[in-house]
């Protein structure tokens, strides 16, 4: 039978399940994930007292039951900027809140009203959805699957447009009620279709905690603990990438292979501690003076990689050169003293049927010059006659 009851029954269980689902993923740590669990226990609570319309007086019940209502829709939405990572809560919005309650008070005890009861929770409902459907639509990650978080925000706006028609069809007074949940067709079809989207929000947001999930293991896998800079593997297959764009576009590609300097002597007078703190030093300086677009790698130990979309072999030296000055030039110290800290660098450019380890091998080369002339500056072989231009401390000349 459709009946408001049966309807309130079967979002009850679903928020069961709900709740089930989203406990079993709480050792990942998901942001707002707690507050979506609570707001289902509410959301539990309220329908229960609704749909069995005691132990208490009516008119208590449905006061109670909004309450808890509203405060589940707010604390899912908390839930959500969590997620995002924005301030939770907002004053206005507990502000609203007490204002919903005063005035269901107001409807229920002193001027008797369901239609415009009804109509100011509905409003409040549809508010909750369009925020939450608009901050998952704006912030969805630009580099991750798109499906869940559209999935989302459709759901939440189309929950928001139930809500919002409930609300119009009680202002307007299309709906004459007399009491709550009375079961009018009207009320069956808000309350099945409104029902139905909570669902579905939760759906949506296994969706989003699975694609945090995934974005983790893809983070651990892709990049490197100690330097934040891509692993070898995970860089080959971007460099493939760039590679055949390059090809297809006509722009230049260039790379450097950058190594620490005496860096074994870091490791033998300072310790290997503080080698390690000297290479996120170095990979912190760098990466600081990327540009978007570049791409840094650690290839293994204390060789790295940038790799240069649209930039041609003269500018890649120059960027590298500012970046060796800037390393050069850092004042990394520890507590018995300042650690040197340079590096050496090969830098070459993409050639007509190059393929990709080509281009690693001439780097490669140009690093191993740039070792030969007494280290801490930049090599690179020009494209005409694999001619070498040595940059030490910002003045380049050519060899
Ligand atoms: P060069 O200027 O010729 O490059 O000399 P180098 O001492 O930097 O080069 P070498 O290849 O002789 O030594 C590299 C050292 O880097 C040896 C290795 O123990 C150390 N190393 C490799 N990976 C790590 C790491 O993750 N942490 C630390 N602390 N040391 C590392
Ligand atoms: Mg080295
Ligand atoms: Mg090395």
């Amino acid at each position: 039978m459709l009946s408001p009851v049966s309807f309130l029954v079967v979002a009850i269980m679903s928020c069961a399940v709900s709740m089930a689902v989203f406990s079993s993923l709480l050792r990942a740590d998901i942001p707002g994930l707690p507050r979506w669990i609570g707001a289902n226990a509410l959301l539990a609570v309220a329908l229960g007292l609704l749909a069995l319309q005691a132990p208490m007086p009516a008119r208590m019940v449905i006061l109670i039951g909004s309450a808890l209502l509203a405060a589940a829709a707010l604390l899912m939405l908390q839930g959500c900027r969590q997620f995002f990572g924005l301030r939770p809560s907002h004053s206005f919005e507990y502000v609203a809140y007490g204002a919903l309650m005063l005035a269901i008070v107001y409807w229920q005890y002193v001027s008797p009203n369901v239609n415009a009861r009804a109509a100011l929770m509905s409003a409040f409902l549809a508010y909750i959805r369009i925020v939450i459907g608009w901050i998952t639509y704006k912030l969805r990650p630009p580099d991750r699957p798109k499906y869940g978080y559209y999935f989302m925000s459709v759901v939440a706006f189309l929950g928001a447009a139930i809500h919002l028609s409930r609300s119009l069809v009680c202002m307007l007074g299309w709906e004459h009620q007399t009491s709550f949940l009375a079961p009018t067709p009207m009320n069956i079809a808000f309350l099945g279709l409104g029902i139905l989207t909570l669902p579905a929000l939760s759906a949506g947001v296994v969706m989003l905690a699975h694609d945090r999930m995934a974005e983790r293991m893809e983070r651990l896998a892709n990049v490197d603990g100690l330097t934040g800079a891509l692993v070898r593997r995970a860089f080959l297959v971007r460099a493939e990438a760039l590679l055949s764009d390059a090809k297809r576009s006509r722009l230049p590609l260039s790379i450097a292979i950058l190594d620490l300097d005496k860096f074994k002597a870091i490791n033998d007078e300072h310790g290997h501690a503080v080698g390690d703190r000297t290479l996120a030093h170095f990979a912190s300086t760098v990466s600081g003076g990327l540009r978007s677009g570049d791409i840094f790698a650690r290839l293994g130990g204390e060789e790295f990689a940038i790799l240069c979309p649209s930039t041609g072999q003269a500018d890649t030296i120059r960027l590298m050169d500012r970046f060796r000055a800037q390393v050069a030039s850092s004042r990394w110290t520890i507590s018995s003293g300042a650690v040197p800290c340079t590096f050496s660098a090969g830098v070459d450019e993409y050639r007509e049927g190059d393929t990709f380890a080509d281009m690693m091998a001439r780097a490669d080369a140009a690093l191993y010059a740039a070792k030969a002339l007494g280290r801490d500056c930049v090599v690179g072989t020009s494209l005409a006659a694999g001619q070498r231009v040595r940059s030490v401390q910002g003045e380049s000349t050519s060899a």
